[in-house]
């Protein structure tokens, strides 16, 4: 097994991690921004070392920081958590070429996934449904890209291969459009990502985000987690999730857990990841792959009963996966709630002192969150405190779990977006199950 792990990420995620670590004997080391010497983990981890100021370029995303951070504490391997450096393919790879343990794919891995066109083809050739498109990046060829997309049909996604973070896309109406959307997007991944390269796909009106939980061992093993629904979203951030995704056409789940896994194999995928799917009238189109941890992975260990941190680190010490795809069995229904330090109609952040906490409890809830009492929110990082776990027999019961939760829980001196989470449990449209990803903004536009 491992013997001691670095955790280069901080909040919710980092004390998943370390309990993780903990439960299995693993020392570990956490590092900190100058703004973050408060965390919980920091207080609970076996060492620590602080990184850097506050601004996450100077601290969590200052690689030769962590570096020197594993070096100094002699630490075997790092965990990167989700976010910050957790895909990026040249710290994977700066981790192993100084002799230390990456838990998460291997760099090349990370590489082929982050270009969304080499992903697409890789897809594919495992045969996992992907979105009409241009099958690889975009010419020059004004005459045969107006072609294209007049044979894919109007409207059109003009997507950046290096895109991110819900940047570098563009919907493109009709013909008129079209060159010019190309020219921009083009100018656009440049100068976001570096590379110009763009490619084509089909535009879906009204799909839902349904993706898909994998982990491999490296060496052509792979399993399926089952699905989740992403579909709340508000400015493509994901508000709630849950496991299983409701009403899915049980031939077209079958048959994409099959390609997912097989595309894994053919990866020798390492560790833990997510193909993302839009899923429209019946149908999976997959858009793209994470290479990490998801913040959404509790609903999946909730109704699998598979603990995923602790998968990634046997994994990653070179152990094989600790089940088989027969042994997997999904029971019941898990909904994620995302608690935020933000005011539940602007959206602004809302940092500062948390005055009294109470964690909700009771049969069915788990909650991740890296707050107490006194713990103040800095301004500088994502507004995430805690995410709420509801389980149940069924989707009823967890909700109803959830909508209890949610009453219970106490966050005094902030402001969180508690009330929006309620508002949605109590919603229709979010109790009949299967809403789109436009869903929730028109929700919020009702008022
Ligand atoms: P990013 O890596 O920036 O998150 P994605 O490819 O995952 O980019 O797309 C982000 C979101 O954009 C999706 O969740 C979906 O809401 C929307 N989207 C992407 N591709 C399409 C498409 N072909 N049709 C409709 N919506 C899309």
């Amino acid at each position: 097994m491992l013997e001691k792990v670095l955790i280069a990420n901080r909040g919710e995620i980092a004390l998943r991690v370390l309990r993780a670590c903990r439960e299995m004997g693993i020392k570990t080391v956490a590092v900190h921004s100058t703004a973050d010497r408060e965390l919980m983990h920091v207080r609970l981890s076996d060492e620590s070392v602080c990184i850097g100021p506050p601004k996450s370029t100077d601290s969590y995303l200052n690689v030769p920081a962590l570096i020197s951070a594993m070096e100094l504490t002699n630490a075997d391997a790092v965990h990167p958590g989700y976010g910050f450096l957790s895909e990026n393919a040249d710290f994977a790879e700066q981790v192993e070429q100084c002799g230390f343990i990456f838990i998460g794919p291997t760099p090349e891995t990370i590489r082929a996934m982050g270009d969304k066109v080499s992903a697409i083809e890789v897809m594919r050739k495992a045969g996992v449904p992907t979105v009409p498109g241009s099958d690889g990046p975009l010419g020059d060829n004004d005459k045969e890209n107006l072609a294209l997309a007049e044979k894919i049909g109007y409207p059109v996604m003009i997507k950046a291969a290096a895109g991110g973070g819900g940047r570098g896309m563009r919907v493109v109406p009709n013909a008129e459009e079209l060159l010019k959307s190309i020219q921009i997007t083009r100018t656009e991944a440049k100068s976001y990502f570096g590379s110009d390269v763009v490619y084509l796909e089909k535009f879906l009106g009204n799909p839902r985000h349904v993706e898909i939980q994998v982990i491999g061992d490296g060496r052509g093993n792979a399993i399926c987690l089952g699905d989740r629904d992403c579909s709340m979203q508000r400015r493509h951030q994901k508000v709630v999730e849950e496991a299983p995704a409701p009403g899915i056409d049980p031939e077209a789940r079958k048959k994409v857990h099959a390609a997912s896994i097989k595309a894994c194999q053919d990866l020798k995928y390492r560790g833990a990841g997510t193909l993302e799917f839009l899923y429209e009238d019946g149908e999976f189109f997959f858009i793209e792959m994470n290479t990490r941890l998801q913040v959404e992975h509790p609903v999946t260990e909730r109704v699998t009963g598979i603990d995923i941190v602790r998968e990634q680190l046997r994994i990653a010490a070179g152990m094989d996966l600790s089940v088989k795809q027969e042994e997997i069995e999904i029971i019941g229904h898990a909904i994620e709630c995302r608690i935020n330090a933000e005011h539940p109609e602007t959206f602004m952040p809302s940092p500062g002192k948390v005055k009294l906490f109470h964690s909700p409890g009771g049969n069915g809830i788990r909650v991740d969150s890296h707050l107490y009492s006194g713990y103040t929110v800095p301004p500088y990082y994502d507004s995430l405190i805690a995410k709420l776990i509801s389980f149940g027999p069924n989707r009823d019961v967890a909700i109803g779990r959830m909508q209890n939760a949610l009453e219970e829980m106490l966050v005094d001196g902030i402001l969180t977006n508690i009330p929006l989470q309620s508002r949605i449990m109590r919603d229709p449209g979010f109790r009949k199950g299967g809403a789109n990803i436009h869903y929730l903004e028109k929700m919020l536009k009702q008022h």
